[in-house]
């Protein structure tokens, strides 16, 4: 298997050199030239751990990989960094079966490919003969920022770059990311939003005149973001895991489909949920939840996809997003890989600010559902969920099980139901306990014992570690001088 860019067939990579490299030259984003054809045993899945189905999954995926490349890097990724040995538990909530993807080192998701991905990628470089160091230069939204670096702090040969908008994000994710430790991590704050991030990176990633100087200096590029498809494959594995674990829970029997509803920001997550599909395991509907920010709804709902529209600050700064990068690999499934429509698509949505599809593409989307959540919903969801369930979700969770409600009653579908859940609760204290009592101006430390006395499950160690720890990154700076922080950086 060999991967490809969206916007341009004749680059073919393989997979390490994929992950390497991150975002194809053009803009377009790698794609494998096809999916592996499965067979799944899932008598045989149920009684396997997390760790076995991965490397299943990635020995499909990362065909230049050996076997002992990626058991070594499973191995060293999916360990006592975890609180809980199943790494992504399913909890039954209600009628519902609530996929948990917070265990991880950060208490977010992006754990999930973020603990491997650095292994994944000096693993590449060793391949490739790389005699550069690799810089890893990422936007966050709040979450991978702070996974990234705890993946790769102190990483031989490796630094790493975050920017992350000034207000953007929630105090604890921002300590998480100010204090972080490693002589090779780096963070920034931006004065702008999380796409003004986003953008400015992707554009810095194409500016060959800056790869040309780091280059002289000894550096090369590669994307930590979700747009790297080592990223994207580390996350097909826990919805494979999931099915498995279903039938060895007895919740459903072979054969049987289930839903899944993703709270869906950069369309990573979902992605990885459809590739698991298109491999074989049996998913009916995909259920993109968005927040107020729901762009993705109008995508689906009428193939116009338009981020002319105000970007809104919500309690799910993680799904804050205009511009969601992973959705350009759906659409080139849709033009039926043709690289010349994606990439005027794609083009458009630079230039115009907004796409249409045509209605053959629409039509292919019928196995995707997509609502969004308001503030006030989300926050009602939140109290629902404890009051009836006595379980604690976090905001984007929330967001998500409210738009499952939605589609089961819309559609009276029985199919069960996963809710992926991205965040732990603890992660966004004041926005949780906001929708359940009245909050003063305490700071998000001082409502930990709230979450801890709601959810009854205990602080966990990535916020008590933070709480006094020294604070040592405080750069600010203008989007338009991102690139200037980048060379004083790496001077
Ligand atoms: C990143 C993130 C999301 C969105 O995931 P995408 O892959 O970008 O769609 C949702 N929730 C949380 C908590 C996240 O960190």
């Amino acid at each position: 298997m060999f991967y490809t860019s969206t916007r341009d067939k004749q680059q073919q990579l393989t997979a390490s050199q994929a992950i390497l490299q991150g975002i194809a030259q053009d803009g377009g984003l790698f794609v494998p030239n096809e999916l592996p054809k499965m067979t799944f045993d899932w008598q045989q899945l149920s009684q396997q751990s997390y760790q076995q189905i991965a490397e299943l999954i990635l020995a499909k995926f990362l065909t230049d990989y050996t076997a002992e490349e990626i058991a070594y890097c499973v191995k060293s990724a999916y360990d006592d960094k975890f609180d809980t040995e199943e790494i992504a538990p399913i909890k039954q909530v209600g009628s519902q079966y609530i996929l948990e993807l917070f265990h991880g080192n950060t208490i977010a998701f992006k754990d999930m490919a973020l603990s491997i991905l650095p292994y994944l990628m000096t693993v590449a470089a060793k391949k490739n003969n790389l005699t550069e160091k690799i810089v890893i230069l990422t936007a966050t939204s709040g979450d991978t920022g702070k996974a990234a670096m705890a993946g790769f702090a102190d990483v031989d040969n490796t630094q790493i770059i975050v920017f992350y908008p000034k207000d953007g994000v929630s105090q604890i994710q921002e300590r998480q990311m100010i204090t972080q430790k490693g002589n090779n991590t780096h963070v920034v704050a931006i004065k702008g939003n999380f796409d003004d991030a986003q953008t400015m990176v992707k554009n810095l990633f194409a500016d060959q005149e800056l790869a040309t100087l780091l280059k002289s200096r000894g550096y090369q590029f590669s994307s930590a973001n979700s747009i790297n498809i080592g990223r994207l494959v580390p996350q097909i594995v826990y919805y494979v895991y999931t099915y498995a674990q279903l039938i060895k829970q007895q919740a459903i029997q072979i054969g049987d489909k289930i839903n899944i509803t993703v709270p869906t920001g950069n369309f990573g997550n979902i992605l990885a949920a459809h590739y698991a599909k298109q491999i074989g395991v049996p998913i009916n509907k995909l259920i993109c939840a968005s927040n107020d920010n729901n762009v993705l709804v109008d995508f689906f709902n009428k193939g116009i996809y338009d981020k002319q529209r105000p970007f809104v600050v919500t309690s799910s700064p993680s799904m804050d997003i205009l511009v969601s990068s992973n959705l350009e690999r759906l659409v080139y499934q849709l033009a039926q890989e043709d690289t010349q429509i994606t990439a005027h698509l794609m083009q458009q949505l630079a230039d115009e600010g907004h796409y249409h599809i045509s209605q053959e593409m629409h039509a292919a989307l019928q196995d995707y559902y997509a609502d969004f959540a308001t503030e006030a919903q989300t926050a009602q969801e939140i109290a629902d969920q404890l009051t009836t369930h006595h379980y604690l979700m976090d905001p984007h969770t929330a967001v998500a099980a409210n738009v499952a409600k939605k589609y089961q009653q819309q559609t009276q579908d029985v199919t069960p139901m996963v809710i992926v859940s991205t965040a732990s609760p603890y992660k966004f204290p004041r926005s949780v306990v906001e929708a359940v009592e009245t909050v003063n101006d305490e700071h998000d430390f001082e409502l930990i014992e709230t979450i801890q006395r709601l959810s009854q499950v205990p602080v966990p160690a990535a916020v008590t570690s933070i709480i006094n720890a020294e604070i040592l990154h405080h750069t600010v700076v203008e989007v338009e001088d991102m690139k200037q922080s980048i060379l004083n950086i790496l001077s």
